[in-house]
């Protein structure tokens, strides 16, 4: 079933996971080790990260540096394809343009086409650590709105090969990210809205927020989407903080706020384990707020861990 799809049917909240591919060369049961706790709450769909390549370093013997591209975390659509068989849930894997050829992103959806994955997430990805900005591969996208006309090209039947006849059409349903405390590189607030509006005019069905720790900050992102035109749902994505580390590497990382009495609540904690317990009550009192303005589906950021989604969603749901 399509992510709409779920909204739209639901009979009472409910919740999404976001899932991380295990490094490369772990066993897939660590994922699962991770998810099966978290099967008891029913989520109708889980979300699969997709993780570009990076850049490392070695020395040679002569002193000279090799530069060598690694994937860390491959096998976004396998996993997607593994967790749906073992729970029979609908997965949306990730799908980004960085490192992607128009074609290769073709031949990807293609491959989730004849596995009967219906969604996709499409993003335009991160720029690989060492570079400024963010670059496309030679015949790849720019923007996520380009992946998506792709992608709405494909459901209309239209291959990158356009003289080919009798193409199959697909049926993806698309989400794309917002922002409600604005993507970092965008110039202003309105411009990005612009830009979101583009994805949602070129053929996304749904909207998943970027994390945020103040539901002030949604609820405003909301009205404002609203005002503009943009009508799909919009679903809040929340990450409960777990160590002290994370008060710096949340806004370096994600550039969202931390609110300051959570900040204080933190510093206050004397040790992870406490900051652990503090970001799941945040996380519940947040999730409840949301709940009670009638939100249907909260997306929650796993990163690995399960212990305290199932002590927030024990709670919430
Ligand atoms: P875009 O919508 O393309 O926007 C990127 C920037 O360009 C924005 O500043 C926007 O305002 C601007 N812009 C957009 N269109 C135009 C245009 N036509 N002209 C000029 N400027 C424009 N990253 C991963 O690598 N893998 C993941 O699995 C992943 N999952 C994510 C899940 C969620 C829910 C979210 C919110 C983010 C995720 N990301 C992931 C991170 C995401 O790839 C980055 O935030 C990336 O920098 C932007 O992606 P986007 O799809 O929002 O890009």
């Amino acid at each position: 079933m399509k992510v709409t799809e779920h909204i739209a049917q639901a009979t009472k909240p409910f919740f999404s996971l976001e899932v991380l591919p295990p490094l490369k060369g772990e066993s897939i049961d660590n994922l699962f080790k991770h998810i099966d706790p978290l099967m008891e709450f029913k989520p109708p769909f889980i979300d699969v990260t997709y993780h570009r390549e990076e850049f490392v370093y070695k020395k040679r013997e002569n002193g000279l540096l090799e530069k060598t591209s690694i994937r860390k975390r491959p096998g976004t659509v396998g996993i997607c394809a593994a967790i749906k068989h073992r729970y029979d849930v609908d997965t949306v894997p990730h799908i980004i343009c960085g490192g992607f050829t128009k074609e290769e992103t073709e031949n990807a959806l293609i491959d989730l086409n004849f596995l009967g994955i219906t969604n996709v997430l499409v993003l335009r990805g991160d720029p690989i650590k060492s570079e400024p900005c963010f670059v496309p591969e030679p015949n790849g996208h720019h923007y996520a709105v380009d992946l998506i006309k792709q992608v709405v090209n494909m459901n209309h039947g239209r291959y990158l090969a356009s003289e080919q006849e009798n193409v199959f059409p697909t049926d993806f349903c698309i989400g794309a990210a917002g922002y409600p405390e604005k993507h970092f590189e965008a110039p202003n607030k309105k411009a990005d809205l612009r830009y979101l509006k583009q994805k949602i005019d070129s053929g996304a069905n749904y909207i998943v927020t970027q994390m945020f720790f103040d539901n002030q900050k949604y609820f405003d992102f909301v009205e404002t989407c609203r005002n503009e035109g943009i009508n799909v749902p919009i679903i809040p994505g929340l990450k409960p903080i777990a160590t002290k580390k994370q008060l710096n590497l949340i806004p370096h990382r994600f550039h969202v706020d931390l609110p300051e009495e959570l900040i204080l609540e933190v510093v206050k904690c004397k040790d992870n384990e406490q900051v652990k317990q503090l970001g799941i009550e945040w996380c519940i009192q947040q999730s409840k707020e949301l709940q009670k303005a009638g939100i249907p589906v909260l997306h929650y950021y796993s990163m690995g861990k399960s212990d305290n989604i199932k002590a927030i969603a024990s709670q919430v749901f």
